[in-house]
């Protein structure tokens, strides 16, 4: 989460203080391409009337109200069927489509055990996917090849 102090912190839509009192939204890291205009306020507070004035409003408050509807829902490994209850064996693509129009949104919040994944024949076609994402032009930012790299890592302690 935005770390917050009222009388400190800026909204980055308008670069004014925020005051205690305002009428704020406060985003956690769920935007991840940098290639969108609503990158601006990934992991910030900001004004909920300089919000209203972006195009990009609506799919922002959207995507907020999905990542608060799977908060503290168990995480189901896709792979198993099983909760991953330690998060030590936990991975997960999270939020990627700032659309759910966009392609991309088929790997969103894709969760499965680390264990599972080593062993799992749709690993390198998950990787595949990432990579190939991520060079599309209208991905920019480096959480694709980032989610792909630890993929790649699992398969890497698997083979040596
Ligand atoms: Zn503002
Ligand atoms: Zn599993």
């Amino acid at each position: 989460m935005a770390i917050f102090a009222a009388g400190i912190t800026t909204c980055p839509l308008c670069k004014h203080v925020i005051e205690r009192g305002n009428d704020t939204v406060n985003f956690p890291p769920l935007f991840l391409n940098q290639h969108h205009d609503v990158f601006a306020i990934t992991d910030a507070v900001v004004h909920r009337a300089c919000l209203k004035e972006r195009p990009y409003a609506r799919l922002a408050l959207t995507k907020l109200a999905a990542y608060e509807r799977r908060r503290g829902r168990p995480k189901v490994c896709a792979i198993c069927g099983e909760v991953i209850s330690d998060p030590d064996e936990y991975f997960g693509t999270g939020p990627l489509a700032d659309d759910p129009a966009e392609p991309i949104s088929r790997l969103d919040w894709f969760e499965a055990h680390l264990s599972c994944l080593a062993t799992w024949e749709g690993t390198s076609g998950l990787i595949r996917d990432l990579l190939e994402a991520s060079r599309n032009e209208d991905w920019e930012g480096d959480a694709l090849p980032l989610l792909a790299a630890r993929l790649d890592e699992l398969g890497a302690s698997k083979n040596g």
